[in-house]
C-alpha cells in the first residue's frame, strides 16, 4: 500500500485530473519542490535510507526515456523485453530486492504525464513489429492501482491496438479497478510467485501465494490473460516439493490456455546486495548459500544445483501445462538444453517464442512476427 509519511511534488507539474486524483488518494498534503534534491537529501539522512524511502512519495515526471530496452546481459539468452518506465521503487520489502541496491538513493517516484505516455506509445502501436512491454522492472506495477489512474489509463490505451501487450507484474492483489475495463486481452496481469515459506520469511508486506492465485483466477474470469514468474527460486531443504506444489496450485486456479508464459530463474545477486540484506534482514539466510560468480558478475548457485531444480519444475510443467511457454531469464545454453532439450540460441529466438505466445493467447498481429 502507498501510505507515505511525506509527499513531494514538482513545482512544474500541471494540476491535471491525473495529479488531482493521485493527491486526493494520498496523505499528507504534498510539499512543492523545485527539483529532486530536497527529496534525495531527506532520504540520504535517514538511518536506513532503503526502508525510509518506501514512505516518501515523490510525484514528478520522467525526464529520461519512457520506453527502454530491458537491461538483459549479452552473456545469457535475453527475451528482448521493453520497459515502460512509469515509476520507481516499491512499498513492499523483499529481502532479495535488487532495487535496494540499484538506486542511490532509492526513491518512490510516480512519473506523471498521460500525454507523454500516449506520445511514446504511438510509434509502437503503429509500427511494423510486435512488442512485449512491462512496467514492473523498476517498481511493482500494481502498488499504484489504489491511488493512481495510470494502470487504468494504460489498460485502455493498449486495448485499442494489436501490436503490443502490456504486462503488469505484481506481488499485490490490487486488480479491482481493472477488472471491468475493456482490455481486449492486451493487458496481461502477472504475478511473481514463490513458496509460502519464502513469501513468509523474505517478502514483507506482499500478498500470500493463495491471495495472488485467487486474484489471478478472478482476472481470468474477466477474460484477462495471466503470466507467472518463478523468480527468484531459492534452494533450501524440501524446496523441490515446495516449488512443485506452487506449480500445481497455479493450475488449480487457472487453466493453461489462459497463461501466456512462465519464467523461472534461481536467486542471483550483485555482491554488494549481501551487506544490505545482512543489515536490513538479519534473520534472512539467503545470502549464505554456496555461490559462484557468473560471467555477469552476479552471485549464483552452482550450475548442477540450478539444473536439478529446473528439471524438477520442467517435468511438472510438461505434465500440467505442456503448451505454455516456459523460459529462463538469464541462463546459458547448457542449462536450457539439460532442462528443456532445446536452446533458443539464434538472435531473437526467445523473443520470437514469447511473441508467438502473445499472438496466440492475446491476439497480437501474428503477421508481424
Ligand atoms: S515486490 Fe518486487 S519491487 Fe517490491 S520489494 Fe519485492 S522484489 Fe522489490
Amino acid at each position: 500500500m502507498i501510505n507515505p509519511t511525506r509527499v513531494f511534488i514538482d513545482k512544474d507539474l500541471d494540476l491535471t485530473p491525473e495529479i488531482e486524483y493521485l493527491i486526493s488518494k494520498v496523505k499528507p498534503i504534498p510539499e512543492t519542490v523545485a527539483d529532486s534534491k530536497p527529496v534525495y537529501d531527506l532520504i540520504n539522512q535517514a538511518d536506513d535510507p532503503v526502508g525510509f524511502a518506501k514512505k516518501v512519495l515523490y510525484i514528478t515526471s520522467n525526464k529520461g526515456a519512457l520506453i527502454r530496452q530491458c537491461p538483459g546481459t549479452s552473456y545469457y539468452t535475453c527475451c528482448d523485453y521493453t520497459i515502460l518506465h512509469c515509476g520507481t521503487y516499491c512499498t513492499m520489502d523483499c529481502a532479495y530486492c535488487i532495487l535496494q541496491a540499484y538506486f542511490h538513493p532509492p526513491v518512490l517516484q510516480y512519473f506523471a504525464g498521460f500525454d507523454q505516455y500516449a506520445a511514446a506509445l504511438e510509434p509502437i502501436f503503429h509500427g511494423d513489429t510486435v512488442f512485449r512491454i512491462g512496467t514492473g522492472e523498476y517498481t511493482d506495477s500494481l502498488i499504484w492501482e489504489p491511488v493512481s489512474l495510470m494502470p487504468r489509463f494504460l489498460v485502455e490505451k493498449f486495448a485499442a491496438q494489436d501490436r503490443a501487450v502490456l504486462e503488469l507484474k505484481t506481488k499485490t492483489v490490487n486488480i479491482d479497478a481493472l477488472l471491468n475495463l475493456e482490455h481486449n486481452r492486451k493487458t496481461i496481469l502477472s504475478w511473481s510467485v514463490n513458496t509460502p515459506e519464502v513469501i513468509a520469511s523474505q517478502e514483507r508486506g506482499t500478498a500470500s501465494l493463495v491471495a495472488r492465485l485467487k486474484a489471478a483466477a478472478k482476472a481470468v474470469s474477466k477474460g484477462f490473460r495471466v503470466t507467472f514468474h518463478f523468480d527468484p527460486i531459492f534452494l533450501y531443504p524440501g524446496c523441490e516439493n515446495a516449488y512443485e506444489k506452487v506449480v500445481q496450485a497455479i493450475f488449480n486456479h487457472v487453466s493453461p490456455k489462459d497463461v501466456v508464459w512462465i519464467s523461472i530463474g534461481t536467486f542471483r545477486f550483485m555482491p554488494h546486495l549481501k551487506a544490505i540484506i545482512e543489515a536490513r534482514f538479519p534473520d534472512s539466510t539467503i545470502p549464505y548459500g554456496e555461490f559462484i560468480t557468473g560471467i555477469d558478475n552476479k552471485m549464483r548457485y552452482f550450475k548442477p544445483l540450478r539444473i536439478a531444480i529446473y528439471q524438477r519444475l520442467a517435468a511438472v510443467f510438461r505434465q500440467l501445462a505442456p503448451d505454455v511457454a516456459v523460459y529462463f531469464c538469464m541462463e546459458d545454453e547448457e542449462v536450457w538444453m539439460k532442462t528443456f532439450g532445446f536452446f533458443p540460441g539464434k538472435p531473437k529466438a526467445l523473443a520470437h517464442m514469447l511473441d508467438r505466445a502473445a499472438a496466440d493467447r492475446c491476439g497480437l498481429d501474428a503477421s508481424l512476427i
